[in-house]
This record gives structure tokens, C-alpha cells and sequence, in this order.
């Protein structure tokens, strides 16, 4: 099976090997031509132009930061699109999946949505958590491309509805990160002993595993080699805010996340792992006496 990538970042190019490495025949784009060559030096087939992933491909996958760069990638020449299916993995809001997807059907094409939880790490050990928006059929016939991500691809629905459940997820990457960025600034302004804290916090039912995750980051003020980088986690805030809104959530808790992020993003931090949200939280030139 012939098999595409539009977008060769952080993500699709680690997915690209991936798909390799499970036997199917890679085809790969990026807007940036350099970053299509360790994948050229690897085997896979790279082109300078989307649609000829898409015209050449089975399925194609988009990797791509949000729906404006799918929509620029994919509808430059619509016409390739007839009979083709394009699995959308990126984090979009549910509404604009939906949208894409009547675009690609009035295209003459078939779409399905599987945005993934994990990073870098897991795509290389084949562990995402992959949500699938898409007819029972759709998901039979594409499982075997979406296995070689993550072992159990979970079917949530018609598409839009994986889309709503990323959402749901990436909500708490910012806010579990916010939350536990003030209680440790508290904990070091205070001079507390940081190891008997999070024994505390680890033997509480407050936990979360990612807070041990980012402990060391945070404390070294260490934000480099990010595998998800503070631009996109305000993409997905924002995202967030939007959807809940729509639906007539309060989001109020979600929106002074996003702001904190838009701060940290405005020192000069967007391409920093996002746990440089501490960095706002907490900052080193204090922002009161202590
Ligand atoms: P990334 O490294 O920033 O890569 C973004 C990709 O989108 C690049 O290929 C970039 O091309 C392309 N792009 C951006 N704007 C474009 C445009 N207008 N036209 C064409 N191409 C465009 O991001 P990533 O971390 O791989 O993430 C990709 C998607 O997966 C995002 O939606 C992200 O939220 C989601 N995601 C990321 C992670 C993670 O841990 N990193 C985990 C789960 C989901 P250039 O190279 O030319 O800039």
C-alpha cells in the first residue's frame, strides 16, 4: 500500500520512518524542502509538491500545524483528490475537521480524522493514543496504517468527534502544567524541601504522572529540544476556548492559560517546550519582593 505524508515537522517526520519501517511505500512532502532530506537519505520517496503525495498515495496523511496548512497543502490542486482518502492526524477543532472533510467529499475523496496523544517518543516506539474520527468501514480498512502509531486505535465516532476528544485531552496538558507551575514556584520561593513536597504530591490523589515529567525542566529552567513546542499548546488553548465556548462552557480557567501562554511566547519562547510556561508563572526577576 502506497502510502503519503504532507508535513515532515516535529511529528510526521519520526511518522514517515514509521510507516517505513511497517512496510508501506512512503511518499513525503514538506513546505520547507530541508527537512525532507534525512527522510530522502532513509529510502523514502520525497516530491516538492503536496498533491503529488496525494495523487501518487493510497492515503495520505496530514501532519501539519492546524487547518489553515492543510487547507494551503491539500486544496492547491483539488482535483487529485478524486478517489483518494487524506487521514488527518494534526490537532484541529472539530468543526474545521468537519469542514475539511466536506471539502475533500465534494473533491470526489474520502476523509477521516485520527488526531494521536504522545510525542516524539511514542511514534518512535509505535505507543500514541490514537482517537479515530470515521465510519466503522473506514476505520476496518485503514487500521493497519493507523497500528503502526499506536497498538489500539480508539473508533469515537463520525468525524469531529476525535477531534473534540484531542481537544478535551490537550486542555489538561495546559492546564495540569499551569497548575503544577504555581505550586512548585510557591515551594521554591518559600525555600521548601522540593523532595519530601512531591512525595507528598505523588502519594496524593492530586498526582499526575506529568508533573514528574516536567519537574526537572522547570526547576533548571531548561526548555530546549522540545518535543511539543508553547506555540502549539496556545493553538490547542485557543482551540479549546473556542469549542467550549460554542458549546456554552465557561472557559475561563482555559483562557487565563492561553494568555499565560501568549506571555511566554512573547519572551521569545514559542519553539520552547511548553513547559516554559513556568518561566511566566514563575518568573526569575520576580515580579513582587520576596
Ligand atoms: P511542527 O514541527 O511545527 O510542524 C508543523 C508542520 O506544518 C511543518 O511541516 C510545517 O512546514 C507545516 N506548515 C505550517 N504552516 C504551513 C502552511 N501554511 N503550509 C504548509 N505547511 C505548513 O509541528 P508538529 O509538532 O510536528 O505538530 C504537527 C501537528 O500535530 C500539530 O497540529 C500539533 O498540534 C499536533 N501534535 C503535535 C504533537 C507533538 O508532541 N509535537 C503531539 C500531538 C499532536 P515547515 O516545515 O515548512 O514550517
Amino acid at each position: 500500500m502506497k502510502v503519503g505524508i504532507l508535513g515532515t515537522g516535529l511529528m510526521g517526520a519520526p511518522m514517515a520512518l514509521q510507516l517505513q519501517k511497517a512496510g508501506f511505500e512512503v511518499t513525503a512532502w514538506n513546505r520547507s524542502p530541508e527537512k525532507l532530506q534525512s527522510l530522502k537519505q532513509a529510502g523514502i520517496t520525497t516530491v516538492t509538491r503536496a498533491a503529488d503525495v496525494i495523487a501518487a498515495c493510497d492515503l495520505t496523511i496530514t501532519m501539519l500545524s492546524d487547518a489553515a496548512a492543510i487547507q494551503a497543502a491539500v486544496f492547491a490542486q483539488p482535483a487529485v483528490l478524486q478517489d483518494r482518502t487524506l487521514l488527518q492526524m494534526g490537532t484541529i477543532a472539530p468543526g474545521e475537521s468537519r469542514d475539511l472533510s466536506q471539502l475533500v467529499q465534494a473533491a470526489g475523496g474520502a476523509y477521516l480524522e485520527s488526531p494521536v496523544l504522545g510525542s516524539i517518543p511514542q511514534v518512535k516506539s509505535g505507543s500514541l493514543i490514537l482517537m479515530v474520527g470515521a465510519t466503522p468501514e473506514q476505520y476496518e480498512q485503514w487500521r493497519p496504517v493507523l497500528q503502526c502509531f499506536g497498538p489500539e486505535p480508539q473508533l469515537m465516532g463520525p468525524v469531529g468527534t476525535a477531534a473534540a476528544t484531542k481537544l478535551a485531552m490537550n486542555q489538561l496538558i495546559g492546564t495540569l502544567t499551569a497548575a503544577f507551575s504555581m505550586s512548585l514556584a510557591l515551594v521554591q520561593r518559600e525555600g521548601l524541601d522540593l523532595q519530601k513536597f512531591m512525595g507528598i504530591v505523588q502519594g496524593s490523589a492530586l498526582y499526575a504522572p506529568t508533573f514528574d515529567k516536567k519537574l526537572d525542566r522547570m526547576c533548571d529552567r531548561n526548555f530546549t529540544h522540545p518535543n511539543f513546542p508553547t506555540k502549539h499548546l496556545l493553538k490547542d488553548m485557543n482551540l479549546f476556548v473556542k469549542a467550549a465556548q460554542g458549546q456554552g462552557i465557561d472557559a475561563t480557567v482555559a483562557e487565563g492559560v492561553s494568555q499565560l501562554v501568549e506571555k511566554t511566547l512573547a519572551q521569545g519562547l514559542a519553539d520552547a517546550d511548553y513547559s516554559a510556561i513556568y518561566n511566566t508563572i514563575n518568573p526569575e526577576e520576580p515580579l513582587t519582593g520576596t
